[in-house]
């Protein structure tokens, strides 16, 4: 059977099915809200659909997708079709209502290469009601050809005057098996790189596709140096910690520099499309997905000191079957064997507050101090009270 766009939509049958028949009966509506935990695929589906919908052959692709094979789709699977638009808060924990009337105006132009103009719009959970205002007509009652997916967390979190102009399109729980048996199947790797991958993106089995096929496996070293330097935390010293944050930091601005350079690409082959004063829109677009990029590693290093912390507990609570990092099992053992899982359990809770503070502009810097001091605390079993958090 040939691979098609909807075949990358994993662990969602029904939306699949779905999906597919919208486009062979052309029962197309201008507003979707697909709702669904985080790692249920909504962004993949979004962006399988989009390329379905400006593809020119459209419903007559392979069982009613995209055909795979023309311009069309091969910019839109890249992600960088002109008329396939990705939104995400940009506010510290909201949409900035200057966004919403930069989506609001965009809409009101014609395609520039499609039939159609597709604007995803990720958790549109954070339209908090003035930014709803700003959008509700347009989202109401767009121009010809424009169709919204939203993607929000659940029902309940969008603001209801948003959810009843969509049609709700419901992602399953995958549960953590079946996510890391998806990511081997699509990576060959084995079952263990999975569930470590899954748990290094937060639960996203796109991500951690991603993040096991990237060039160089730039994440996977990256993961293998982190845990490398938590297995020996408990023996570091003040400057060696502050040293440490700061290694991570330059290390996630690596990897931005990588996504730098594809953005600044994709611009490059676009740029006939564009008039000048679009350019410099994409071009502040960039600077923000960056920053949005390095955030995103940062809470990938977060989720990766977690992850070890949950695995220390495990094996002080007496299950080491439940692991994750098994390359590092035996570092997990020598410090399970003499930790204490009340103190884990409060570390984590610090940690967690400390990485909601990186969201509100705190710089990572500080925001690593203060994560890995806790790390050490909590490892070192001297019972010194923990670091004040921020
Ligand atoms: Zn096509």
């Amino acid at each position: 059977m040939t691979q098609d766009a909807f075949d990358g939509i994993l662990g969602q049958p029904q939306v699949r099915d779905y999906l597919r028949s919208s486009l062979t009966s052309e029962r197309i509506t201008h507003a979707y809200l697909f709702t669904g935990p985080a790692g249920s695929n909504k962004t993949q589906a979004a962006f399988a659909f989009a390329q379905a919908l400006v593809c020119p052959k459209g419903a007559k692709g392979p069982r009613g997708s995209a055909c795979g094979a023309c311009d069309g789709c091969s910019r839109a699977k890249r992600r960088v079709h002109p008329d396939v638009h990705f939104y995400a808060p940009e506010g510290a924990s909201a949409y900035l209502i200057e966004q919403i009337r930069e989506i609001v105006a965009d809409v009101a132009l014609a395609p520039i290469q499609a039939k159609r103009k597709i604007y995803i719009i990720d958790r549109a959970d954070l339209m908090n009601v003035n930014a709803a205002n700003a959008f509700l007509k347009t989202l109401e009652e767009p121009p010809e050809g424009v169709v919204f997916i939203l993607l929000g967390r659940t029902r309940e979190s969008v603001l209801p005057t948003i959810v009843s102009r969509c049609q709700i399109v419901p992602f399953r729980h995958i549960p953590p098996t079946e996510a890391a048996a998806i990511v081997s199947q699509n990576t060959g790797a084995d079952a263990a790189l999975a569930r470590q991958a899954i748990e290094a993106c937060s639960g996203s089995i796109t991500r951690a596709i991603g993040f096991i096929r990237e060039k160089g496996n730039a994440r996977i070293h990256f993961r293998q140096e982190l845990l490398y330097q938590l297995a020996r935390a408990d023996r570091m010293d003040d400057w060696q910690i502050l040293q440490l944050a700061r290694r991570l930091v330059e290390q996630s601005k690596a990897l931005v520099d990588q996504v730098r350079t594809s953005l600044e690409e994709e611009l490059e082959e676009n740029r006939d499309l564009f008039e000048r004063s679009a350019i410099r829109r994409i071009e502040a677009r960039n600077k923000r997905q960056l920053s949005i990029k390095t955030l995103e590693y940062l809470h990938q290093c977060i989720a990766l000191v977690k992850s070890w912390l949950r695995d220390v507990m495990a094996v002080a609570a007496g299950t080491p079957e439940l692991v994750i990092n098994e390359d590092f099992a035996e570092e997990v053992q020598r410090m399970g064997a003499r930790a204490d899982i009340a103190r884990i359990g409060r570390a984590l809770v610090a940690i967690e507050e400390a990485e909601d503070a990186l969201d509100y502009n705190v710089s990572p810097e500080t925001c690593l101090d203060v994560i890995l001091f806790q790390v050490r605390e909590v490892l070192d079993g001297s019972g010194h009270p923990c670091e004040p958090s921020l």
